[in-house]
């Protein structure tokens, strides 16, 4: 899998640069998030962790060994809508004063936290539910992904950007780039000069991004068709032309080409695999990410089921499956 990336000299080249990466902790399997701590004429901040005090605590002494208070902080920017991601940010602007930079488009999301998490977190049930999930497994990740979300906050956004305008940071200008999902306020911020971007979670170097299905930003009913917006959006973001991506979480991706090609391979190859696992009896969605992942499909229900539900959304736009109601449950068979 693609050539090691001597990390840290990337990163201390950044530095040398003026991008300071602050990898704070989160309590989720993804380990640390990076924040990225910039210094221009705005010294701006790209992401700030999810809200605890340990996390508070890090990424204050983190942004002190890189010269910086979070009091003199000008500028947050978020990169999407996932708690590992803002949780911190009022905290930090409320200290520093700062503006929030976000896109438009997820504005009323990002202010109206609390409340539309847990109605999402409802349509998480029924979607999970209707796909095969067991009541027991769909009500218990409930309670979890309430409890997650103590980890999160509001954001006021004071600097709504727009796809395709541009974020002035003093010295450098990143261009605003919406490329959902991931989740579907997931925004890259490209600095054309200097040949590299800010990627957030949109493409990771260890491991895929999940295209988590969602609740539209708008918070029409529905649900995103995620994995076929996240195509779409490597696609755009394979033409980009970079030498480096910062992304949310692991090492610099330094090739996002050859990265993004593996990610489509992979997602070929799991496409004809549940297209198989179809073609051997119909089935809901859960008995295929059952099939594929075993007890993975209980631990993980919504992640496995929103892959699964990403590539049989491809499948029905291919025509090659179609899907039928029993007793409340979605099947899918091979069309015919
Ligand atoms: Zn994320």
């Amino acid at each position: 899998m693609g050539d090691e990336v001597d990390s840290d000299a990337v990163l201390a080249e950044a530095a040398s640069e003026g991008i300071h990466c602050l990898p704070v902790p989160t309590p989720f399997a993804v380990g640390r998030i990076n924040c990225y701590l910039v210094e221009d004429e705005r010294l701006t901040l790209i992401d700030a962790g999810p809200r605890s005090d340990q996390s508070l605590a890090e990424l204050e002494q983190l942004a002190g060994e890189a010269g910086h208070r979070l009091e003199d902080i000008d500028l947050v920017v978020a990169t999407h809508q996932h708690l590992d991601h803002i949780g911190l940010i009022r905290t930090v602007a409320e200290r520093s004063g700062a503006e929030v930079a976000a896109l438009d488009l997820a504005v009323n999301r990002l202010a109206a936290f609390g409340d539309r998490v847990k109605a999402e977190n409802d349509r998480a049930v029924e979607l999970m539910l209707r796909h095969g999930v067991s009541d027991e497994v769909a009500n218990g990740l409930r309670e979890i992904t309430t409890s997650f979300l103590n980890w999160g906050d509001k954001v006021i956004v004071t600097e709504p950007l727009s796809h395709g305008s541009y974020l002035e940071l003093g010295n450098r200008r990143l261009k605003v780039l919406h490329r959902p999902g991931h989740s579907p306020s997931d925004t890259v911020f490209h600095d054309e000069e200097r040949r590299m971007a800010f990627g957030g979670d949109h493409l990771l170097s260890h491991i895929s991004s999940n295209p988590l299905i969602s609740t539209p930003l708008d918070g029409s009913p529905g649900r995103t068709r995620s994995l076929i917006d996240y195509n779409a959006s490597m696609a755009e973001t394979r033409k980009m032309d970079l030498d480096l991506m910062l992304s949310g979480h692991g090492d610099p991706i330094l090739d996002h080409v050859a990265l993004i090609d593996r990610r489509f391979a992979a997602e070929k190859r799991r496409l004809e695999k549940i297209f198989g696992i179809i073609e051997q009896r119909p089935r809901p969605a859960h008995a295929i990410a059952e099939a594929i992942w075993g007890n993975v499909a209980l631990t993980q229900a919504y992640l496995t089921l929103s892959e699964v539900i990403g590539h049989t959304d491809i499948l029905l736009e291919q025509g090659r499956i179609a899907e039928r109601e029993e007793d409340g449950l979605t099947i899918f068979e091979v069309a015919g």
